[in-house]
């Protein structure tokens, strides 16, 4: 291309891992030493958003209580509102076991049980006996898990010599003629030079999008660039209608205050002091799945039950647990409401808000993580996917708390186990990795026109725009109407991005430029979302239909899957295909 400010450099290698989150790193374990690869991510990987997760990873290991994997399997599929593929739940519940004992084995400082045995503690929606009672069925390290799994998984992959191109950005992926996987290109944020890699398979594991809504547990970064890369060159998105809502985000901030509070003894109130999960979920009450309790939380809004002046947020009261235990078992996130609320966990009521918090949506998968193209499964050669940006699909509907964790070490492994294998079955074409051609060249006219783009727009404007848009319109609860708005709405966001500029036009650490780039994911997958949530005329999990109340299990027990016809600006179609059953067979939802 004429004119380049850009330097491009090329590499080769067996298999790439695109991110460096709890998924990327389990699976680099797996592929290390076996082929060349290596890993790319877009932040340091210890700051990865795995690092933030809190409360758990949950095991029936029956460490504290009576428990079995089967028990696990059946909330499981529950939780998900019974849209949960039964075998790949069976998958996961069942080799939980051994990932939470790989990991003590990695060195994980879990913590203990009196009898020195990996503590565990409750969580919403995990029960005893098929929703008898909760059950204690998460592992732990105080309120800081994923910490621990990211750090003792690094450390695992530095052990193992695994190569890591750090603050590269993936941002294009090329296929070869029988659809395999040949190529992508990253974006070097500390020289602003682009990395063309030819490979014969690639893995993405760039975790979730919740920045897509304005409030959010999740880091800026979290912009979907994995889907929103594939949804570009023609492979479909499934289930993107379904969001999770966590419920207790710090009110107007969204950062979370983890479930393992109310698996603690917290429990949820209204503005008048009243226990108003015991009127939704007599059961299990404060620690029903995460769906529910976040339409409770904005139906007692909605009829005046709301706390403060404006009556806009419930409490999370943890006023009656004994210091020490809090001091104990949940010292990050009571710090969190110092720094954050200046008040003291202790002795007040904690301000709290439904936050954006997961995408049960993602990249369609098999159960080896092998990502595939259409309602029939078909593989494609060499493309893999784990881990939040994934949907293989185990969380169906609505994500149970502590089966995330739990997804990102078993199906990464899966993934880097099965890629191995690819690569050393001589992969795609066989033999070393094919060059490529000119595969950056849409990415280096991308960046071009955003550097030289002399337009009216801010970035900052039309990401804030839509993240307001989607909250409003497109969350916890929605309608024809509303959807329409907002599909409207992010069309013509997507015209004001054409005309947006960015001040800075360097090539060091170009943050203007990278937010530009993440922006129009953000507008990708915004839409991926609302067109499949238009279409699903029914409430299911975390999509609540308020002109369509009810589960519709005669038209709707299916995944959708969202695909973008006709090339990177084509318009958007759904196909759907049906949800694999088990032995579970759909009930009401009752807890
Ligand atoms: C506050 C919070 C608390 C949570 N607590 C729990 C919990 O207690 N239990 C539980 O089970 N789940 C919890 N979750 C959910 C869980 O933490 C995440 O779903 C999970 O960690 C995602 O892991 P991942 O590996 O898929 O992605 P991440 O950890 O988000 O990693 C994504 C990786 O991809 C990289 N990346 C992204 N885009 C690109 C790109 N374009 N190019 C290169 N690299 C890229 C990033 O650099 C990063 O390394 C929590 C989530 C949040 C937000």
């Amino acid at each position: 291309m004429a004119g380049r400010s850009v330097t491009v450099h090329h590499h080769a290698y067996d298999a790439v891992i695109v991110g460096a989150g709890g998924a990327g790193l389990r699976a680099a374990i797996e592929v290390a030493g076996k082929c060349r690869a290596v890993v790319i991510s877009k932040l340091y990987p210890t700051r990865s958003h795995t690092g933030a997760a809190q409360g758990g990873m949950c095991a029936a290991l029956a460490n504290v209580e009576e428990d079995s994997w089967e028990w696990h399997a059946f909330d499981t599929v529950k939780g998900g509102d019974y849209l949960v593929d039964q075998p790949a739940a069976e998958i996961m519940c069942r080799e939980a076991v051994d990932a939470v004992i790989e990991l003590e084995r990695f060195g994980l400082p879990f913590n203990r049980t009196p009898e020195g045995r990996i503590d565990q503690r409750r969580f919403g929606g995990h029960t005893r006996n098929h929703g008898e009672a909760p059950v204690k069925r998460a592992c732990y390290a105080a309120d800081r898990t994923g910490l621990m799994i990211l750090q003792t998984l690094y450390q695992q992959c530095l052990a193992r010599g695994v190569d890591f191109h750090d603050e590269f950005q993936v941002l294009d992926i090329a296929f070869g003629a029988d659809g395999e996987v040949t190529g992508l290109v990253a974006y070097e944020q500390a020289t602003g030079d682009l990395h063309v890699y030819s490979c014969k398979a690639a893995l993405f594991a760039t975790g979730g999008f919740g920045r897509v809504f304005k409030v959010s547990s999740n880091a800026h970064t979290l912009t979907g660039d994995g889907p929103a890369v594939l949804l570009r060159r023609g492979l479909p998105l499934e289930d993107m209608e379904f969001f999770q809502f966590h419920p207790t985000g710090i009110y107007k901030l969204g950062i979370l205050l983890s479930e393992a509070a109310r698996g603690e003894g917290g429990i949820l109130r209204n503005g008048d002091g009243e226990r108003f999960m015991e009127r939704y979920a007599p059961t299990v009450k404060d620690l029903a799945p995460r769906d529910m309790i976040s339409r409770a939380m904005v139906t007692e809004i909605r009829a005046g039950r709301g706390g403060g002046e404006g009556g806009d947020f419930l409490h999370l009261d943890l006023t009656h647990l004994p210091p020490e235990q809090i001091d104990e078992k949940l010292p990050d996130i009571t710090d969190f409401v110092r720094t954050y609320l200046g008040i003291e966990p202790k002795t007040s009521l904690i301000p709290v808000q439904p936050t954006a918090h997961y995408a049960m949506g993602g990249i369609p998968t098999n159960v080896e993580a092998e990502v595939v193209r259409d309602a029939r499964g078909t593989v494609v050669p060499g493309l893999y996917a784990a881990g939040e940006c994934a949907c293989v699909s185990v969380h169906g509907a609505n994500r149970l708390g502590t089966n995330s964790l739990l997804d990102i070490v078993v199906f990464g492994r899966r993934g880097g186990a099965r890629m191995a294998e690819y690569v050393a079955s001589g992969g795609g074409a066989g033999g070393a990795a094919p060059p490529v051609e000119g595969i950056e060249d849409e990415t280096l006219a991308a960046i071009e026109r955003l550097k030289s783009s002399t337009g009216a727009e801010r970035v900052a404007d039309v990401r804030a725009a839509l993240q307001e848009e989607m909250t409003d319109k497109a969350a916890v609860f929605r309608t024809e109407e509303s959807l329409a708005h907002a599909q409207s709405a992010i069309a013509a966001l997507r015209d004001r991005y054409r005309d947006v500029c960015i001040d800075d036009k360097g090539g060091t650490y170009n943050y203007d430029l990278t937010e530009a780039l993440e922006l129009e994911f953000l507008l990708d997958l915004s839409e991926a979302l609302v067109v499949a949530a238009r279409a699903r005329t029914e409430s299911r999990g975390g999509h609540t239909r308020d002109d369509y109340p009810k589960r519709d299990d005669a038209n709707w027990l299916k995944h959708s899957l969202v695909r973008r016809e006709g090339g990177p600006t084509g318009r958007l179609e759904i196909d759907y295909k049906p949800v694999v059953g088990g032995k579970y067979q759909p009930m009401e939802r009752k807890y």
